[in-house]
């Protein structure tokens, strides 16, 4: 059977389905799930860049059915933070979804999300959360609060097989990753490579903030990464983040943080083992937050 069919016989195969509506998506999807075929999801705040697609494009080519949401998540951002000027342009996103093959594009209002009377969240404790970006001196563990309320209520709206992260917000999927181990989620959290620009830069929804001038500051985020990864396997991980802290420091950039950490359990490490050490740095560059990480295997 025709899978364009089962979720709207009126609408031709290639083309994408807008749905506002969470009782109108469940409804185009129970079909879709009766028949067995498996379903994508790739939860995303818009304004779609080269990162999404990848995530997009793994989801066309593992699952039957793809489902992108873009949704700018008001909960996940803290007081005096950018939810206002946050960048978005749905048309834009809506063809880009097209060309990548997507079936259908979920786009909420924030009412059909948060109705009157919430009052339920999601939170993976301690240590995860409350560590990096969750720091209270940072973005606060609100901050993924926020997320992982907003995932688990994607999870149960659109019910996927596998749902797909990108592995530039490494605490998230950490984040993500325990939330599903610990409610007993049936789904599979596929964590993908970070997409960078030809300087090195993680492409990021944000990075529209970047003023051209402070571009070649921006990039000495992710080349702190590369020296760190290089001084690490010539020498020790202090070594590493040694490196990435001259090379920041050699641009002018100022680090929010820049640990090593255990991906899995954020636990900080203090040298490279037989399990894959994450290095993960924060920084704001010309008014925009922005953040990358290392993975090193060992
Ligand atoms: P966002 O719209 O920023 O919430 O991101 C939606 C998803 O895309 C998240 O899982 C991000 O980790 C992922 N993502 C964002 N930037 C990149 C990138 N440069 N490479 C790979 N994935 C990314």
């Amino acid at each position: 059977m025709d899978l364009a069919e089962l979720v709207d016989p009126a609408h031709p195969q290639g083309d994408v389905k807008l749905i506002r509506a969470r009782d109108e998506l469940r409804a185009a999807l129970a079909p879709v799930r009766r028949e067995g075929a498996s379903i994508g999801l790739v939860p995303t705040m818009g304004f779609l860049h080269d990162g999404h697609l990848s995530l997009l494009r793994a989801a066309r080519a593992e699952c039957d059915l793809v489902v992108v949401s873009l949704f700018v998540n008001p909960t996940q951002f803290g007081p005096g933070e950018d939810l206002d000027r946050y960048p978005r342009d749905e048309e834009r996103d809506l063809c880009l979804a097209a060309e990548a093959g997507v079936d259908i594009v979920y786009a909420p209002p924030a009412e059909e999300v948060y109705p009157d009377g919430f009052a339920t969240s999601v939170e993976v404790e301690g240590g995860i959360t409350d560590v990096l970006c969750g720091d209270p001196s940072r973005r606060g563990p609100g901050h993924f609060r926020g997320v992982t309320t907003v995932v688990a209520k994607l999870f149960n709206t659109v019910g996927p097989d596998v749902a797909y992260f990108g592995q530039k917000d490494a605490q998230q999927v950490a984040a993500i990753r325990r939330m599903v181990r610990d409610l007993d989620i049936p789904v599979r959290v596929e964590a993908l490579p970070i997409v960078r620009e030809a300087d090195g830069l993680a492409l990021s929804s944000r990075n529209a903030y970047l003023d051209p001038r402070v571009r070649e500051q921006a990039a000495s985020l992710s080349r702190a990464l590369r020296l760190a990864e290089q001084a690490t396997r010539t020498g020790s991980l202090s070594d590493g983040l040694a490196a990435a802290r001259d090379e920041l420091a050699t641009a002018g950039v100022e680090p929010e943080y820049l640990e090593a950490r255990d991906p899995e359990d954020l636990t900080e490490v203090a040298k490279l083992g037989d399990r894959p050490v994450l290095i993960a740095l924060a920084a704001e560059v010309g008014g925009a937050r922005l953040i990358d990480n290392v993975l090193i295997e060992p």
